[in-house]
């Protein structure tokens, strides 16, 4: 795979205490760095502006209003990318900031003008950034449990620029045949070709209180993937050297082909 798009959520950003993981996005910097040194080009889709800002803000819980929370993720979005820049920045790696929404695809020139930006930033062997732009967009903060959703997102964007793969990585090792959390019985899938409405049933809402979307949005994304003839791995992020073994064609995760 050449060009790749990694969406990390905030589960693999953010401690279940609020902290901020610096450790793994230090290492998310140093192996997104070294993929674009092997001549890749890596577009990151990150979740976390609210996380980030509860935390730089002291607040324990997420506001109740759509629009608190709107203003906590103006603050967190721009500590959030504070933080990239200055990891990749120890990796002498430029990063650009891209935020969107997701109907850009409904509109031809926004759509054109998304891809072009990409397209350029990659070519400048720059690393794009993309995040959901929370201050346009609310149906994502939707949710007063939950954090938005980026999964439908890094699908968008892989589909933009007809990405070799989608790299989703979770707090779950793979897709399960239910929700793990809750049945210990639930089995692994290591591949998958089709989203059929069995599938869909299997997969369970959000597991902790930082998760997103949950599985059906991950398969969700799936779907738009495969639709695409494209390819997309969900796996542990807890590690983020993993997309090295990942790329290297080891079986981890759940692969969507
Ligand atoms: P992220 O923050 O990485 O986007 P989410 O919390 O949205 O992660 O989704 C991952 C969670 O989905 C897992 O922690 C797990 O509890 C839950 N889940 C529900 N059903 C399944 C399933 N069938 N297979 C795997 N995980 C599942």
């Amino acid at each position: 795979a050449n060009r790749i798009v990694i969406k990390v959520g905030t589960s693999t950003l953010i401690y279940p205490n609020g902290n901020i993981n610096l450790a793994a996005i230090d290492q998310l910097a140093f192996v997104l760095t070294d993929l674009r040194n092997q001549g890749k080009e890596v577009i990151l889709v990150s979740s976390g502006a609210i996380g980030v800002g509860l935390n730089k803000m002291g607040l324990s819980m997420r506001p109740e209003t759509i629009r608190e929370q709107q203003a906590v993720a103006a603050v967190g979005q721009a500590e959030l990318m504070n933080i990239y820049t200055q990891r990749f920045s120890t990796y002498s790696q430029l990063t650009g900031q891209i935020l969107m929404t997701r109907d850009v695809i409904e509109f031809p020139t926004s759509r054109l003008n998304v891809t072009n930006t990409l397209e350029q930033l990659l070519k400048m062997n720059i690393i794009p950034i993309v995040n959901e732009n929370d201050t346009v967009a609310v149906d994502e903060l939707d949710h007063l449990t939950k954090f938005g959703d980026n999964d439908q997102l890094s699908a968008i964007v892989a589909q933009l620029v007809q990405a070799d793969v989608l790299l989703m990585l979770s707090d779950i090792d793979g897709f399960y045949s239910d929700n793990p959390l809750v049945n210990k019985q639930a089995k692994l899938y290591s591949q998958i070709s089709t989203i059929d409405e069995q599938l869909m049933q299997q997969a369970g809402g959000s597991g902790s209180s930082f998760g997103t979307g949950g599985m059906q949005s991950k398969l969700k994304a799936a779907k738009r993937i495969l639709n695409n003839h494209s390819m997309m791995v969900l796996a542990n992020g807890k590690q983020p050297k993993i997309i090295f073994d990942i790329l290297s064609g080891k079986t981890i995760g759940t692969l969507f082909k």
